[in-house]
């Protein structure tokens, strides 16, 4: 199996350190040149019998509702449709407006994995039953995923999840 994952949010949520966390260290063939005209391969993951390839997509414009900035996030919503799966990453309990305009911006019909990160701050787990209800009411989800990026067991319960969508 091999596949496509790119990682959407808003700044802050914990992109960078997921994207490192999966591609890992010794293991990942990172590239910061376009390899082709649609992605910018970030890093690549190779287990047994799987191939995942992480990309890289511009941000959403999502201050200034332009003409320009609409059009730049059509292309970005374009190449998002391309991918195998879209890992949209929020913080664990906590959607604000500028989670939910991303959100809005995910193609219809891409699987998308809502990523409820840094799960380690969140005390009482039951505060997240309000708050995946209130996300899964912008959209669904093929699956959701309270973790921490920083934790590896919770990287790998994520690639095993990835795993049949390749
Ligand atoms: P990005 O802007 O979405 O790329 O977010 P970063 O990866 O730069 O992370 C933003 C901040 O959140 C950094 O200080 C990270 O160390 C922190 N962070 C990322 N993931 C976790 C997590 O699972 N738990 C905690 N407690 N902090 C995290
Ligand atoms: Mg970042």
């Amino acid at each position: 199996r091999c596949g496509m994952i790119a990682i959407v949010g808003r700044p802050n949520v914990g992109k960078s350190t997921l994207m490192n966390a999966l591609v890992g260290q010794k293991i990942s063939i990172t590239s910061r040149k376009a390899q082709t005209t649609r992605h910018r391969i970030t890093g690549i993951r190779t287990e047994a019998g799987a191939q995942f390839i992480f990309i890289d997509t511009p941000g959403f414009q999502t201050q200034h509702a332009t003409a320009l900035n609409r059009s730049l996030n059509r292309a970005v919503t374009s190449t998002l449709s391309s991918v195998d799966v879209v890992l949209f990453v929020v913080e664990a309990g906590r959607f604000g407006p500028d989670d939910e305009k991303v959100l809005k911006l995910l193609p219809a019909n891409a699987v998308v994995f809502l990523i409820a990160n840094k799960i380690d701050r969140v005390g009482d787990k039951g505060d997240l039953l309000p708050f995946v209800d209130e996300v899964s009411q912008v959209r669904e989800f093929n699956e959701i995923i309270p973790m921490s990026a920083k934790r590896p067991e919770d990287i790998q319960h994520l690639l095993t999840t990835l795993m049949p969508h390749l």
